[in-house]
């Protein structure tokens, strides 16, 4: 496999945070400021077409400037992710960068986010720093939001929030993983949030924008998602796509239960390690992984890949509204067998990832889980 091809890849900078989420332990399980990806390794990754900086929270990292230079240095764009808490850090690097994105986590209303974010003012500072940034002309902004039972109904009032304000409108639903360090997340009611997916679905199929037509075809997929469906298209994590952690550790993606290393970039090249025999049983297990996550992280690669089907999907609805039909959840075979009592909330319980029974991994001592 040629490590010239640019690759899609995500760089966890840090696993500190300073918020609380409910449904992300990363906060109880941080790395050590001296154990963080150093530039150095940095240094060492390939050359990439997208790259996004996440955490933990990104900004708290004080040399983010420097690594966000070098990541220019070999990618042709950037987007960071944040929960937009650290305002004029925001807007310090922005300044120097005006090109790259930024995506800010609002959960919802101010009284909902602060709740599942655990940060008092989380709300008002992450959409003044939108506000700002907009104001000072960045176009690469915009909102992120995870559904779960407790804000579903926001959805639809956030997004129209974000197109008054022209900014992306990024969605997920809960996953569990050692990256998460949980194992406990699932929606309750499914129809609920389900109907909330679908009339999302319906506002973006509405709109002028090709893009958010393509976006209403991944929030279906996390209609089929939530209760517990094979993914609609395949995972090719670890083939052109990659994450690297605080650690060093390469992975094929942040979805699983342990962490899957294909190698470690601290110590060794990036031919080496994306050549290995390990990177190739990381790469087997992903062709046999059943987690079904669906995370624009391993979602976007796969639906410029197969860009048949979501490209089909769209057309056959965009035609479906000139005749005034509305795009429907029942469209998907589970919300019809819920709907008719074939498939029950016990059953979907068991297809998903949460796990009551077990403690959730960190990540921390799985650094040689190639298997
Ligand atoms: S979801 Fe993000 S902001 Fe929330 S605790 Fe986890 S890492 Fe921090
Ligand atoms: S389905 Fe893909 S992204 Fe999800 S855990 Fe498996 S390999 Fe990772």
């Amino acid at each position: 496999m040629s490590s010239q091809k640019k690759l899609n890849g995500t760089v966890i900078v840090t696993y500190r945070c300073n918020a609380r989420c409910t449904m992300c332990s990363r906060y109880k399980a941080p790395s050590r400021p001296e154990e963080e990806i150093s530039l150095e390794t940095i240094r060492k990754l390939p050359p990439m077409y997208f790259t996004n900086i996440t955490g933990g929270e990104p900004f708290i990292r004080e040399d983010l400037e420097e690594i966000v230079a070098e990541l220019k240095k070999k990618s042709d764009r950037i987007v960071i992710s944040t929960n937009g808490f650290f305002t004029d850090r925001i807007l310090k690097l922005t300044e120097k960068f005006p090109d790259i994105g930024i995506r800010i986590s609002i959960e919802g209303s101010e009284k909902n986010n602060n709740a599942i974010r655990g940060l008092d003012d989380g709300y008002r500072r992450g959409y003044e720093t939108l506000k700002k940034l907009r104001e000072r002309g960045m176009k690469d902004v915009g909102f992120g939001m995870t559904v779960q039972d407790c804000n579903a109904p926001d959805l639809v009032p956030l997004y129209k929030l974000s197109d008054e304000m022209c900014m992306e409108f990024a969605t997920a639903s809960l996953h569990n993983s050692f990256y998460f360090v949980e194992n406990k997340n699932v929606i309750h009611d499914r129809p609920m949030v389900a109907k909330n997916f679908e009339d999302l679905v319906n506002e973006l199929l509405n709109s002028k924008s090709p893009k958010k037509w393509f976006r209403a075809y991944f929030n279906h997929g996390l209609i089929n998602y939530i209760y517990g469906q094979k993914r609609l298209l395949p995972c090719d994590m670890a083939f052109d796509t990659f994450f690297i952690d605080p650690y060093g550790d390469v992975m094929p993606c942040n979805g699983t239960k342990d962490k899957k290393v294909m190698g470690n970039l601290n110590t060794q090249s990036w031919d080496e390690l994306w050549n290995s025999e390990q990177a190739d049983r990381v790469r087997d297990f992903v062709r046999h992984c059943d987690r079904n996550c669906w995370m624009i992280g391993s979602v976007s690669p796969a639906m410029q890949k197969y860009i048949f089907k979501p490209a089909f999907w769209v057309a056959r609805h965009k035609l479906k509204f000139w005749t005034k039909k509305k795009y429907s959840m029942y469209e998907l075979k589970c919300c019809r067998d819920y709907r008719d009592g074939k498939l029950t909330k016990e059953m979907c319980d068991k297809c998903s990832t949460c796990d009551m029974t077990s403690v959730a991994k960190d990540g921390r001592d799985g650094h040689n889980s190639g298997e």
